[in-house]
């Protein structure tokens, strides 16, 4: 046997190697199809082997492929931040690109704090995240993220940022229910801002909807507005992480535009190239730039494959299919299509306790007992083992990790990618269902779970 010389997420794990994609399907070597239903990590967002990309790759590819942002630009460059400044909220009109997605909320992080300095204010270097979230793999982007599986190892190196509850509302941490508890939530986010004082925070940074860490859990209506007014007060930026949710997959273009809140600084990544090249970038606000070019003139960010001609081709090329196959909009429809089905499968098995998400990202939480909401223990690994029976099966799912802090529960994401119809999203739900009666089984057979029937 070979050895592999390449480090893979679990080293000793057979991972089947991919020989093609088309569309919302994979195929390994051995001619097995997958259907992407998660995106990959809610990346691929217009299919796999789309043929315009490979163009677009291709013509840019004969002019320059790459070019160093000290000493130029380039038209690719340049008429993509356009685009993105024009999809954007009226003020968010400069964009930062960067490589991945943990480097956007970095940069976005570097920002706010340079915001403040460039104007003499040396204390603001703090910013609040929330303990359901997720910002990156990146020692500053870890520090914003409440993520505890990831942080554990690397907790000494980080800094020690301010957490709030997130609007959790299935398994409220504070323990509360909504719509009584006047979103609460939101207040912590004063309350923890007051105690630790204004003059040391600079921002507070959000998923929209939360993504890897609670398995698509969108806010109740009025939260991101009272965290807009709390920020307002205080002279604290806002950052929302729109890595995941961005470009069209909750079905608009930006997951904040389902609150009319507007955010001062916007982390873009994954869907912006959909994973044809690695791809994101950090959108900045008219306030912000103009403090910024008032003062030392230059962002602190930036890598050597910032901006390259090459990824601002295809992500240009992405937007251009997006827009010509109404991808946003399928998103929306067949999100609540989606949405339906999943609710359809929640009257056939106890074991989903909460549907969730906006567009085309959704997650279920499986727990114990639907009425007590009463999670599986973490030891049980039904989300891991919900993924696998999936796989076996031919559909892959997006896990979101239980036991961190504030969610303790097992979900998983569906989201596949924006050009999926009806028809294979009944599909997918075949399989899920499929894959549930399996995993039902399966835990009963290993004396983890009781239902009415067995009890
Ligand atoms: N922010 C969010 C909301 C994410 O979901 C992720 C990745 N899962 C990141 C940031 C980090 O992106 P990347 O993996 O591209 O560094």
């Amino acid at each position: 046997m070979r050895k592999s010389h390449l480090i893979k997420p679990v080293l000793g794990n057979n991972y089947p190697v991919i020989s093609h994609g088309k569309g919302i399907y994979l195929y390994d070597k051995d001619g097995k199809q997958y259907i992407d239903g998660s995106s990959g990590a809610i990346t691929a967002n217009i299919g796999h082997g789309v043929r315009e990309i490979a163009e677009a790759m291709w013509n840019q590819a004969q002019h320059v492929s790459f070019i160093y942002r000290s000493q130029f630009t380039s038209d690719a460059a340049e008429q993509l931040a356009e685009k993105i400044a024009e999809y954007a909220p009226v003020d968010l009109n400069s964009v930062f690109f960067v490589n991945s997605g943990s480097e956007a909320t970095e940069t976005a992080l570097k920002v706010a704090i340079q915001y403040f300095q460039e104007q003499g204010n040396m204390t603001k270097t703090k910013v609040i995240s929330r303990w359901t979230s997720y910002h990156g793999i990146t020692l500053g982007a870890l520090s914003m993220s409440g993520h505890q599986l990831r942080r554990q190892r690397f907790t000494p190196l980080l800094e020690d940022f301010p957490a709030a509850p997130a609007p959790y509302c299935y398994q409220c941490p504070l323990k509360e229910t909504y719509p009584g508890c006047g979103v609460k939530c939101a207040d912590e986010l004063e309350t923890i801002i007051q105690s630790i004082g204004p003059d040391q925070i600079a921002a507070f940074i959000a998923e929209p909807v939360i993504g890897a860490s609670g398995g698509a859990i969108a806010p109740p209506d009025e939260y991101f507005a009272r965290i807009r007014a709390v920020c307002d007060k205080y002279d604290i930026l806002f950052i929302a992480d729109e890595v995941m949710t961005g470009m069209g997959r909750t079905g608009k273009m930006f997951a904040m535009e389902h609150w009319n809140v507007i955010p001062d600084i916007i982390a873009l990544g994954k869907g912006m190239s959909a994973g044809y090249t690695p791809m994101a970038a950090t959108i900045v606000s008219d306030r912000i730039m103009n403090v910024i070019e008032a003062g030392s003139k230059v962002v602190m960010s930036g890598h050597t494959f910032s901006a390259n001609p090459q990824s601002a081709a295809v992500c240009l090329a992405v937007l251009d299919y997006m827009e010509k196959n109404k991808l946003q909009d399928n998103a929306e429809v067949t999100g609540q299509y989606l949405i339906t089905q999943l609710q359809r499968l929640q009257w056939k098995y106890p074991l989903i306790g909460d549907i969730r998400g906006k567009g085309l990202l959704c997650g279920i939480e499986l727990v114990r007992d639907p009425i007590s909401r009463e999670p599986f223990d973490l030891s049980t690994k039904v989300t891991d083992r919900l993924l696998s029976i999936c796989f076996e099966k031919g559909l892959l799912v997006y896990p979101a990790v239980g036991g961190v802090t504030g969610f303790s529960g097992d979900s998983i994401i569906i989201s596949p990618p924006l050009t999926v119809t009806k028809e294979q999203i009944a599909d997918v739900i075949d399989i899920l269902d499929q894959s549930l009666s399996d995993l039902t089984t399966q835990l009963i057979t290993d004396g983890l779970y009781v239902t009415e029937a067995t009890s």
